[in-house]
């Protein structure tokens, strides 16, 4: 199919995101949770909140607000520890259903995905009873609630599924398209983030009615690259193409510590919990990596980064414990206290090249 073809034929898209997932699965294995304010992360000084319960929303503790503002807004919310790996099995789990219905599998996040059912695998006409058919599954499957979003782009699908929100699914038509965007705040347009939304709101652009009314030239000259997104979905266009193999280029994790490091051991200390989640994402999802890197930020915000490539794919966690130090010992003594460290590791490979699709759609 050209490029011509597939943007000039109507396509369906469904977008699948589950409800407070973490703390949803947190309220799920945990009964003594359940009608309680949950904020999944830690209650520490710099900790910040990975996931609020629909209780805790009601106080308006949200995802990445500081643990201690979350408190204060809440006092009685409940502090859980995040077990991904739980979070992982239940998205292996519902990235399965997805697969029943059509390879065409673009997640966001663990919780999140596109899905292109214009041609679906059960020869289903109605993308809206696909979607019910979904969250009924993902429900019976894992007792979780999934919303959806069923349009005709994947902007329109995205913010469609935040509509009837939790347990919930709404459509936008190509009818009605038009019109939604043009009711909608820009700041709960995907892909306006705060800062984009505070420089429309300057422009005097609040509403989608008002982006659209601004003209390409005028979007490009305020928000580059960006312009012509602004430009398309403010007119209920967006001919992005939901992509399936959207590989990971790498893999990190990092901390911000409650108090600064100083000194080679506890940062050594800190950094092991960071080497046994990246390599164990690594481990379950058969991907190789050859290079490392170790990411150090100081008490005042100045951030270094240094790295290590191997000639082939580390083989066990040792390895990258040593190489991970070799790169600390030489920053030691700090120049400033230290913050926050990070490991990474990329120059990715799939380790088997017979990796099964629905472990492909993890990558
Ligand atoms: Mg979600």
């Amino acid at each position: 199919m050209t490029g011509e073809e597939s943007s000039r034929r109507p396509r369906k898209i469904v977008h699948v995101d589950m409800d407070a997932f973490y703390a949803s699965v947190e309220q799920r294995d945990n009964p003594e949770l359940r009608g309680v304010p949950v904020a999944v992360g830690s209650p520490a000084a710099r900790g910040v909140v990975a996931a609020a319960s629909y209780e805790a929303r009601k106080f308006g503790v949200h995802s990445a607000m500081p643990s201690v503002t979350a408190q204060r807004k809440c006092p009685d919310l409940v502090f859980v520890k995040p077990r991904f790996d739980v979070y992982k099995a239940v998205s292996l789990q519902i990235r399965t259903i997805f697969a029943e219905y059509t390879p065409i599998i673009e997640p966001l996040s663990l919780d999140e995905a596109y899905l292109d059912v214009t041609e679906n695998l059960k020869g289903m006409e109605i993308a809206t009873e696909i979607a019910a058919e979904i969250r009924a599954k993902i429900k019976a499957t894992t007792g979780l609630t999934a919303s959806a979003g069923i349009s005709y782009n994947k902007f329109l699908a995205k913010m469609a599924s935040d509509q009837n929100k939790p347990d919930g699914q709404f459509v936008i038509t190509p009818k009605n398209g038009s019109a939604f965007v043009e009711r909608l705040p820009v700041k709960k347009f995907h892909g306006v983030g705060p800062a984009t939304a505070e420089k429309m709101h300057r422009l005097g652009i609040e509403t989608g009615a008002d982006l659209k009314e601004r003209t390409l030239d005028f979007l490009v000259e305020h928000f580059g690259k960006s312009g012509p997104y602004f430009y398309g979905i403010a007119r209920g266009i967006d001919d992005r193409l939901v992509r399936p193999d959207r590989v990971r280029k790498s893999v990190g994790a990092e901390d911000t510590f409650s108090q600064d490091i100083h000194s080679f051991e506890p940062a050594r200390e800190g950094l092991q919990p960071l080497i046994e989640k990246v390599w164990g994402y690594c481990e379950a999802n058969e991907i190789g990596a050859k290079t490392v890197t170790l990411k150090v930020k100081y008490a005042d915000f100045s951030q270094i980064t240094r790295s290590k490539t191997v000639s082939s794919a580390l083989s066990a966690i040792v390895d990258l414990e040593e190489i991970v130090a070799l790169l600390l010992a030489p920053i030691f003594p700090p120049r400033n206290g230290i913050r926050l460290l990070g490991v990474s590791l990329s120059s990715l490979d799939r380790r088997r090249s017979e990796v099964t699709p629905q472990l492909r759609f993890l990558l």
